[in-house]
């Protein structure tokens, strides 16, 4: 069965969450052919019960800045770019029915539920924001504004470009202390797996975090990838609201 729920194993009844796919449509109102994207959005989003006009997006920049968002932030960015929230990269939210999303194409787009408050977020995690960390950076705020419990947490990955596919230049230097293969004479990076350690380093349990495994340059059919179509490459969504 194709998966675009990536908490569904979880069996949550009162949150939506879905990543979408190239079948979708672009997603994004600055990058690929942006002429559908409100009409591909609606669509998507409605499926899942979610008003595209009150959709929270951001200005992405592969930073580590979280924002905590409410109703008032609502529709920041559902209907035009520039009215997106600048310099984040991720949201938090523990109000019901304030959607908040990412946009992705190669990058890792982190799900995180704490059924107890409850509250969710979306993170945007490529390997700049991944080597700075903004998954910590989530749980420590969520930690710090909800009282979350880290080993609670629940947590989904969305498609990105995989371990098979994400070479990097051969003079590649990071602060990673793991997760840098090298195959064949070449440096690949598994941006999931830092994710994933990095989230059990606060706390997190192994068995709470879903990871789907879709990479987005070998399943280029299926989803935008940076990598593979350059500038022309239209975005997919990752999104999160509490019901
Ligand atoms: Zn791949």
């Amino acid at each position: 069965m194709q998966i675009n729920n990536p908490l569904e194993k979880f069996g949550l009844k009162d949150v939506a969450c879905a990543f979408s796919r190239r079948q979708d449509g672009n997603m994004s109102l600055c990058y690929g052919d942006t002429r559908g994207a409100l009409e591909n959005r609606k669509r998507f989003l409605s499926a899942i019960g979610i008003d595209y006009r009150g959709l929270i997006c951001a200005k992405q920049v592969h930073g580590k800045a979280v924002t905590y968002v409410t109703e008032s932030n609502k529709g920041s960015g559902a209907l035009a770019y520039d009215s997106s929230i600048s310099d984040t990269d991720g949201f938090l939210t523990d109000k019901k029915n304030v959607p908040v999303a990412v946009l992705t194409a190669d990058c890792l787009s982190v799900f995180v539920y704490d059924p107890k408050r409850p509250a969710v977020g979306i993170l945007h995690a490529g390997w700049r924001g991944t080597e700075k960390n903004i998954c910590v950076e989530a749980i420590r705020l969520m930690q710090e504004k909800f009282g979350s419990r880290p080993d609670r947490l629940l947590v989904g990955f969305g498609p990105s470009i995989r371990v098979c596919c994400c070479k990097m230049e051969n003079d590649f230097k990071s602060n990673f202390p793991f997760g840098l293969i090298n195959r064949d004479g070449s440096l690949y990076l598994d941006i999931a797996l830092i994710n994933t350690r990095q989230l059990v380093a606060c706390g997190v349990k192994e068995g709470n975090i879903f990871d789907p495994e879709l990479c987005t340059f070998s399943g280029n059919k299926d989803f935008f990838s940076f990598r593979k179509e350059a500038q022309g490459a239209g975005r997919m969504i990752s999104v999160i609201m509490l019901r």
